[in-house]
């Protein structure tokens, strides 16, 4: 059955739950939607299941995905026989740029989109654009070791755009950044056109960059709304392992 959500949502998550093989229980009964072009944070004490549920998201857990499926991506159930369209769709940034990127030079990046059979000239050309998206025109014959770490989570942010991905899932996009890299990125990512669900500690981040917050701990999603409400919120806050970040304590609570 239908029910008019899929048409509107990007990412819908449907009573997801997980444990892994040791028998642990990462998530119980996860379900949210995104809207397209929503950029939404996903924040959680460590262990809290942020990890566990991104990698859910474009199919890299469980290891069989299961016979009804609980994540369905731009209107695209995740079954067996569609995670290379899934993942086409999802763009997976990595907290280690180190994990992504690979040893040759960005025009490397061209491998992406190589795989979904674009060919030249249109292949350098979107290469080309993608790194200009991400401010690094001009890069395309840098070596990744050669770059700084701000840069390189761009570079990996190029690739996934290359892919023309319709979600952007990103894990701690923030971390290890120096406060010119951190603001960079965050005014890149508001700029995108593309849907974010970003997993972060970076409280001020989520203030200034995304007006719905997701909070999930012990597995289970304990709240999920916009960002100034929970994040003033300092019982709520406290109850999670998190607190009420400097930037609020004296704003306006809305
Ligand atoms: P977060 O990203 O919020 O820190 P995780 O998704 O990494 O949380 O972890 C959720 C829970 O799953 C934690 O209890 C963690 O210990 C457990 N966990 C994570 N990875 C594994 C694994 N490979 N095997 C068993 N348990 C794991």
């Amino acid at each position: 059955m239908r029910t008019g959500l899929e048409e509107l949502s990007v990412l819908e998550v449907r009573n997801l739950g997980y444990c892994y093989p040791d028998g642990r229980e990462a998530l119980r009964d996860v379900s949210f939607a995104l809207a397209a072009n929503e950029r939404a944070a996903l924040i959680g004490p460590n262990g809290a299941g942020k990890s566990t549920l991104l990698l859910h998201l474009n199919g890299l857990l469980p290891d069989q995905p299961p016979a009804t499926p609980t994540v369905i991506v731009d209107g695209l159930p995740l079954r067996a026989d569609n995670l290379a369209e899934a993942r086409r769709r999802v763009g997976l940034l990595f907290q280690d740029p180190d994990d992504q990127l690979l040893p040759d030079s960005l025009g490397g990046r061209r491998l992406g989109p190589m795989q979904l059979g674009v060919r030249e000239p249109e292949l350098s050309q979107r290469v080309a654009d993608c790194l200009a998206q991400v401010g690094l025109a001009g890069f395309a014959d840098r070596l990744p070791h050669h770059l700084s770490r701000g840069e390189k989570r761009r570079v990996c942010l190029a690739g996934l755009l290359a892919c023309e991905a319709r979600l952007l899932v990103l894990d701690e996009p923030t971390s290890d950044l120096d406060p010119r890299g951190r603001r960079l990125l965050m005014g890149l990512l508001a700029q995108l056109p593309v849907a974010q669900l970003i997993a972060t500690h970076d409280l001020e981040f989520v203030v200034e960059s995304c007006a719905r917050t997701i909070v999930i701990d012990h597995g289970r999603i304990v709240a999920d709304g916009p960002t100034r409400r929970l994040l003033n919120d300092e019982a709520l806050m406290l109850a999670h392992g998190l607190e009420r970040p400097h930037i609020l304590r004296h704003a306006h609570p809305h």
